[in-house]
This record gives structure tokens, sequence and C-alpha cells, in this order.
């Protein structure tokens, strides 16, 4: 497989910032890579991935994306934002129906002019593949060409657009003067994850790269990383030995499962909003963060001494009616 030309969307590089205050606090030197300021509408860290996807299907004269996520997707919303930028159509299969919230990325979605088809929990877990097969095939009785992109854009031609943040922080280090010895990441479908750990160990970097999931479990996570790494290097044709144990993904902090919180999470977002001016999500950045914060006092990063949080983004998954949580803030 060719490593596609990537479309060029995002404002790249993103900033790296010392997070001071926070730093003094834990006794670690905490940086943070502002990959939530990759765009508005695409904000996040899906367009990385997107511009390798979307890439692809240009080279292959698609006129349609179709994708699929959650009713709150960031994915979905850089998609829907992509398409319409290229001025091309594109299809969502959302897990949701006519109660789920309406705001945040789903009247985004709706503001920017995607088809969306709400499909069931049950439908989304077992049948989601097909579903997009289906919509395909009736597009292309259409005349159409659609370009189907996994969940979260996390396959391999996905996951280069990580492959080359790695090089972007090797830049950055070297402008900056510094090294970071750990990277550290919210893993949600693994793309972002795998696409760093590739660049990593390609340009034999000694950091440690950490994924905090936040929904399913380590060895879950260390499977689909597994197969993604070898994906990767089906573009680049270069390959990697990997062993299962080599991949840290940190579990427990899920909490109570995916978007939903408990109140030691959105209390250390509060923590960090007051203490940086910095606003985490609530659904995957918001975790990670927490989880890196309790590992740091656990000891369990005693190691090491400069570590890089990449904020992935995901602000509009906090436009949701937040009127119970206003009161605990
Ligand atoms: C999707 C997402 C992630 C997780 O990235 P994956 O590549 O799916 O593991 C992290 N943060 C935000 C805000 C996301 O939208």
């Amino acid at each position: 497989m060719r490593m596609p030309e990537p479309i060029r969307f995002a404002d790249l590089p993103t900033r790296i910032e010392k997070l001071g205050r926070l730093s003094d606090e834990l006794g670690k030197n905490i940086y943070i890579k502002r990959d939530d300021h990759t765009g508005i509408e695409i904000s996040g860290n899906k367009i990385r991935k997107l511009e390798f996807a979307v890439g692809e299907a240009l080279a292959n004269d698609c006129d349609y994306l179709i994708t699929c996520g959650g009713i709150q997707s960031n994915h979905a919303r850089a998609t829907a934002a992509v398409a319409a930028r290229l001025g091309i159509g594109v299809v969502l299969v959302l897990r949701g129906d006519e109660n789920s919230p309406s705001e945040g990325n789903y009247f985004l979605n709706r503001m920017l002019g995607a088809d969306i088809k709400l499909v069931t929990p049950e439908e989304y877990r077992d049948d989601r593949a097909e579903i997009m097969e289906g919509i395909r095939a009736q597009l292309e009785e259409e005349g159409h060409r659609g370009y189907i992109i996994p969940e979260g854009a996390s396959n391999g031609v996905g996951s280069l657009g990580y492959y080359k943040v790695m090089e972007e922080i090797l830049d950055q280090e070297e402008q900056m003067g510094i090294k970071f010895d750990a990277i550290v990441v919210a893993v949600g479908s693994g793309g972002t994850y795998a696409g760093l750990y590739y660049g990593n160990e390609v340009h034999r970097n000694p950091a440690t790269i950490y994924g905090f999931n936040i929904v399913n479990n380590r060895e879950h996570f260390q499977g689909v990383v597994l197969n993604l790494l070898r994906e990767i290097s089906n573009y680049t044709g270069e390959h990697i030995s990997v062993a299962m144990d080599d991949i840290d993904i940190i579990d427990g902090y899920v909490g109570l499962g995916y978007a939903l919180n408990q109140p030691q999470e959105i209390e250390s977002i509060h923590h960090i909003a007051r203490l940086e001016g910095l606003i985490l999500d609530p659904v995957y950045t918001g975790k990670a963060m927490y989880g890196l914060i309790e590992e740091i006092k656990k000891g369990n990063f005693d190691k090491h001494e400069n570590i890089l949080f990449i904020h992935t983004g995901g602000l509009f998954g906090w436009n949701m009616d937040q009127r119970d949580l206003l009161g605990s803030l």
C-alpha cells in the first residue's frame, strides 16, 4: 500500500506549553501539546488522522465520506467539516436516537450539512461495518464513490497522522532544547497511541509512550495497537518488532464508563482550569489527565522528569446540558 499524500487542513505545528503551576504542584515538568488548537471546526486529534484518510479517499476519486461514532463523536464532526470544505458528500452513522443530547458535535454536524443515520447501541456494536458498506453500495447505485473511514479513523492510514506528530515533537524538542521522556495520551480507538508509538520506535527515540484508556481495558487496546502497528508498516514499508507488554496502556481510569463522569474527574478538570486557564474535555483528556496526576502521586512516574501530555481536543463535548454540574463547581 502506498502512503497517500495528506490533505492539509490543520494548523500545524501545534504549540507545546509548560504547565508551570501544575508542574510545581506535582514536582515534575508537565508540558502540553495543544492539538485542541488544530482548528476550530476541525479541532482535536481526528483531523491529523483524517488528513491521511481523506488523502487516500481523494486519490481514489471518492466523492463521499462515510464514517461512524457516538452521537457526540468529535471524529464525526471533524469529518463533516472536512467534507464541507472539500465540497464532497458525507454520511455519518451515529449511535443515538431522538432523545440523545442535540447540542455540541451533533448540532455542528447538522449545521455542516452531514447526512446522519442514527442507529441503536446494539446495531452500532454489531453491525456498523455492514451498515456503512450498505450505504456505500447505495451511493454507488446513485453514481457516487464512497470511502469508508472506521471509528475514530483508527486504521493504518489514519494512524499515519500521529506517526507524523512524533516527527513534529522531535523537531520541537530540538527548538526548545528539551527531551520529553514520557508522552501521554487518552486512548479511545487506539490510532493516536499507535501512530505515536510507531514514530517513537522508528526514530529510536527513548521516550515512553503512555495511553490512558477511557473505555474498555488494557488487554483490549494492546491487541488493537499491535494490529494498527502492523497496518501502519504496510504503508511505510518499515516493520518494527513489538511485544504486547511494550504497549503501555494504563488501565483504571474508565470510571463510570464511556462519556460518564464521576465527581473526582470533574473536580480535577475544574482544578486545572483554575490553575492553568486550560479546559480539558470530560470524555477523554479530563480522564487521562486525572489518571496521569494520580499515577504521579502514586510514584509510578518517578523515573520520568519531562512529561508531555497531548491535549487531543473534545471541547464541543461540554456543550451539553451542564446544569447539574454547575452546582458542584
Ligand atoms: C478520539 C479522541 C481521543 C482518542 O483518540 P484515539 O485515536 O481514538 O484513541 C482522545 N481525545 C479526544 C478529544 C478524542 O476525540
